[in-house]
């Protein structure tokens, strides 16, 4: 059974339109099917002095550890951080839920800050189990890992596996990750896209996101080498050198939808090589790029050249909250140049164009589904554009609809 329900906002920001003053959108069941200028003693829910948004898009997570207090340090050397994160997974015994209820702390908390969308890194043990029934849409990218030849066709048969999954308790559908460059053998990427092709199913990777991984590529040295020859994950044979995220990209190219996760530091033919392709998209997770301390991120470069760029917060193992309202407002503080109506694309339509959800979500459209943020604006009428007035800070989402349902 599905119902009629009229939402009243002092500010419907539908992003494929400009704001609308005193606006509603009309939801029946889960899909829009209006957007307009309330009319005079309408009967509605009357949501208040808030602006209404479509649902932010997350295009990176890691909610496994969403119970981590703070970050893991150090943060550099980044293979010492990576040690910190492999150090906190062993602490649990086998068998032990623990780690599986992070996930579903994960996703509400993400739901709480305005997520209806969401990009998750899954790794063994992972279930739509752990998803709240009426949170965030997720797609799962099932993380791949493995450097030497003996262990890839298991992990190409867990991927295959996680492939013909069929989501019934939570709105889960599947992907897959092959990990990073320094992880993840040549091989086991190529069979990861060929299986994403076959399922037309979206790949994540990490890519370009420090200067070791660049070095790693180029000439098989750096900090990678010991981290993997200290877990026994070294191939003997060695790697192919002379390589770099161009060439990466170009195998990640052939999958229906590819995100490369960080890209700090792709160069102008990489930048260009993505623009060129409207299945690529980067995915710039801000406060932890900042948190690395990396150099100046190229999205802007990106965003010049036509490409795609989506938001996330990745992990709470490298930021402090999985808040995408909280990168916003962040990029709006660092970026003050940069036009309100841009970072909401970046956290809106961008993401869902990145996840292969464009149709459906990302903007307020008729036809679309009932993805819908409320942010509160306050008593603050010092600007007048919204859209700056928005991003004010202390601004926050008070109340998130999935698919029509208040989560
Ligand atoms: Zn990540």
């Amino acid at each position: 059974m599905s119902s009629a329900s009229i939402y009243k906002a002092a500010w419907v920001i539908p992003v494929d339109q400009p704001p609308i003053e005193n606006g509603v959108v009309e939801v029946h069941g889960s899909v829009i099917t209006a957007v307009r200028s309330a009319m005079p003693h309408e009967a509605c829910h009357d949501l208040g002095d808030v602006a209404l948004l479509p649902g932010l898009v997350n295009a990176h997570a890691h909610l496994e550890f969403s119970h981590v207090p703070q970050p893991f340090q150090p943060a550099q050397p980044f293979t010492d951080w990576i040690r910190t994160l492999v150090a906190y997974r062993r602490q649990f015994t086998p068998g032990s839920t623990e780690p599986y209820a992070a996930l579903n702390i994960g996703a509400i908390e993400a739901l709480t800050s305005g997520t209806t969308l969401l990009g998750e890194i899954a790794t063994s043990g992972w279930s739509e189990l752990f998803m709240p029934t009426h949170g965030p849409r997720v797609i799962a990218f099932r993380e791949l890992i493995g450097m030497r030849p003996e262990g890839i066709d298991q992990q190409i048969e867990i991927a295959e596996e996680w492939l013909t999954y069929k989501s019934v308790l939570a709105p889960v559908t599947y992907g897959l990750s092959p990990h990073a460059p320094y992880s993840v053998a040549p091989e086991l990427l190529c069979g990861s896209v060929e299986l994403a092709k076959r399922f037309n199913a979206p790949v994540a990777m990490h890519l370009a996101e420090t200067r070791g991984e660049l070095e790693f590529l180029a000439h098989g040295r750096g900090e990678f080498v010991g981290m993997l020859k200290s877990f026994g994950a070294w191939p003997e044979g060695g790697l192919p050198l002379g390589r770099r995220p161009l060439d990466i990209l170009r195998t990640l190219a052939d999958a229906p939808r590819a995100l490369v996760v960080h890209g700090n530091y792709l160069v102008d033919d990489e930048v260009d090589f993505i623009a060129a392709r409207p299945q690529m998209s980067v995915v710039y997770c801000p406060r932890t790029h900042e948190f690395f301390g990396h150099d100046p991120h190229p999205w802007r470069q990106l965003l010049k050249k036509g490409a795609n760029v989506a938001l996330g917060t990745d992990g709470r193992g490298s930021n402090p909250d999985l808040s995408l309202w909280n990168e916003l407002l962040f990029l709006r503080e660092r970026f003050p140049d940069v036009a309100p109506s841009t970072l909401l694309e970046l956290g809106t339509r961008f993401g869902a164009r990145s996840l292969g959800c464009e149709h459906e979500c990302g903007t307020i459209t008729p036809g679309k589904r009932a993805d819908l943020v409320a942010v509160s604006l306050g008593q603050a009428t010092a600007h007048d554009d919204p859209l700056e007035e928005l991003f004010a800070a202390g601004h926050k989402a008070v109340r998130t609809f999935c698919a029509g349902v208040l989560g």
